[in-house]
């Protein structure tokens, strides 16, 4: 007899390696800018191209930088840490090999054991714990130069190399294997960005590339060792690291169900298709032979160093939402919605400033806003308006002058152009008529033009009311203040 089949239960693993463009105006070990988008090959000296007898010098804010991190995320800061070269050959990278931090037991790198916490996927309950995820270590390195390959047809012709990428301060921060779904990496993510925005480390901009993320993933029976994993590169978005390793989480599932063992190996996402795809080659195995860098000597970090690095440190995502809830009385999702970016905690709490109503800001913002800039594929501060315009849009609204309709209207233009919404509802003759002369013109043209309705309303059916109400806001094209209208039809119909 065969036993029915049943649906193995896997348990999922996966742990993140990021990579973050540090917020410095100089390269790692030269003074040459760091500019995003010059033109190719303008800011680069001996230094960064790798040229032999040149030195690189340690550039200090790029450590400040990552004791900021080491801090903000719990992690202990190590008193020396160390260089080391990683020899690799590849046309980016002028030096063949990389000046980056090994985890050698005698040369630990920068910062190790922290952790960040994480709302838990299915509740965001008041005053609720989240999850907490483990960060192994936080260390320094220096970026390569970048490749951009000239295709035609459909196949690449020529290569060329852009350096001025090459040298510019990393950090890469590596979790443990705690994260449990697609989902939750991403909030991770999500989280750790907003932190690193926060503290002012990086523009965490993923489509910029200033945040990278190689996500391990793998799966195993519940209570399990761990299983053998794959590591999935080349998502620019927190949306494709989700689908991303959703995708192979299925995938590596089906090769499970098989009977088949998952190939450790690196895979690369293509946003187009959906899928990964394996990117192994034999020489990909390779040995690094990491080693000390000779021309660098060991960072040494005082304990003092930490602790004005601490003293400095803003208020964290975590601890804001907390306030946002506790004094503003905000839901919890909302709270996390808006301190889920830097840039959009810091707008609400200037709108709240100049209009202190937190719940009708939040709104809007939570709201048509949060929806337009999903769309729009920006954060909030890369658009042209500022707190003081919702701040009007607020006013305008409370004051009466507008509906709240007409509000969602012009909203969009607000946003988009950066205008005052007064002067948008001025040129648009968006106005809410809440003059009672002018209103009281058009309800005596609205009973006059439905006799029909008005001798219903005066036989004693009141829903006629409803019907003249609704001819009133289509005459004024929805500008009439709907209370005023409503008292003014009453008064006319009992005269
Ligand atoms: P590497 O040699 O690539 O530096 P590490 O052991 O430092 O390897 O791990 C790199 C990342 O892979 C870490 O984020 C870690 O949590 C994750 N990882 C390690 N083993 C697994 C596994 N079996 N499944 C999922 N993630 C894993
Ligand atoms: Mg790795
Ligand atoms: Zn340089």
């Amino acid at each position: 007899m065969s036993t029915p089949a049943i649906a193995t239960s896997y348990e999922t693993v996966i742990g993140l390696e990021i990579h973050v463009q540090l917020l410095t105006a100089s390269k790692m070990f030269c003074a040459c800018p760091v500019t995003f988008g010059a033109p190719p090959n303008t800011l680069i000296c001996p230094v960064c191209l790798g040229l032999p007898g040149s030195l690189p010098v340690l550039n200090r804010k790029a450590v400040d930088l990552g004791l900021r991190t080491a801090v903000a995320l719990g992690c202990t800061a190590q008193p020396t840490s160390q260089f080391h070269r990683k020899n690799y050959y590849y046309p980016d990278l002028p030096k063949n090999y990389q000046i980056t931090q090994y985890r050698y037991k005698v040369h630990p790198p920068l910062a190790i054991d922290g952790s960040l916490e994480i709302p838990r996927e299915d509740n965001l309950v008041p005053g609720g714990t989240g999850r907490r995820i483990g960060v192994r270590r936080v260390h320094l390195e220096e970026d390569t130069g970048r490749l951009v390959h000239a295709e035609q047809h459909g196949r690449i012709r020529y290569s060329l190399i852009d350096f001025n990428r090459s040298g510019v301060p990393l950090m890469e921060i590596v979790t443990e294997p705690e994260l449990r779904s697609p989902q939750e990496a991403r909030t991770f993510l999500a989280r750790l960005r907003a932190v690193l925005q926060a503290i002012e480390v990086s523009t965490g901009k993923m489509e910029e590339g200033s945040l990278r993320c190689d996500a391990n993933v793998s799966l195993r029976r519940p209570g399990a060792e761990l299983g053998i994993r794959t590591e999935v590169k080349n998502m620019n978005s927190l949306r494709s690291v989700e689908r991303a390793l959703a995708y192979e989480v299925e995938r590596q599932r089906a090769v499970l169900d098989r009977g088949q063992p998952v190939e450790q190996e690196t895979r690369h996402w293509d946003e187009r298709r959906g899928i990964t795809f394996s990117s192994r080659t034999k020489e990909e195995a390779q040995d690094y032979r990491y080693f000390p860098e000779p021309d660098l000597v060991p960072i040494a970090v005082a304990p003092q160093w930490v602790a004005q690095v601490r003293a400095s440190l803003p208020e964290l995502p975590e601890a804001k939402r907390r306030r946002y809830v506790a004094t503003y009385g905000l839901p919890e999702y909302d709270a996390e919605l808006l301190t889920s970016s830097a840039a959009m905690a810091r707008f609400f709490e200037e709108t709240v400033r100049l209009f202190p109503h937190p719940k009708a800001a939040c709104n809007w913002l939570v709201g048509d806003i949060t929806a337009y800039l999903n769309v729009a594929g920006k954060e909030i501060d890369e658009l042209p308006v500022t707190p003081a315009h919702l701040a009007e849009l607020l006013q305008l609204v409370e004051r009466g002058a507008i509906s709240g309709r007409t509000a969602k209207e012009i909203v969009a233009e607000m946003l988009a152009q950066g205008r005052r919404p007064e002067v948008i509802v001025g040129e648009r003759g968006l106005a809410q008529i809440s003059d009672e002369e002018a209103l009281a013109r058009i309800v005596d043209e609205v009973l006059a033009e439905h006799t029909g309705p008005v001798s219903e309303y005066r036989a004693g059916k009141t829903q006629a009311l409803t019907f003249l109400v609704g001819q009133v806001m289509k005459k004024t094209r929805g500008r009439a203040n709907p209370e005023m209208a409503n008292r003014l039809l009453k008064e006319k119909l009992k005269s």
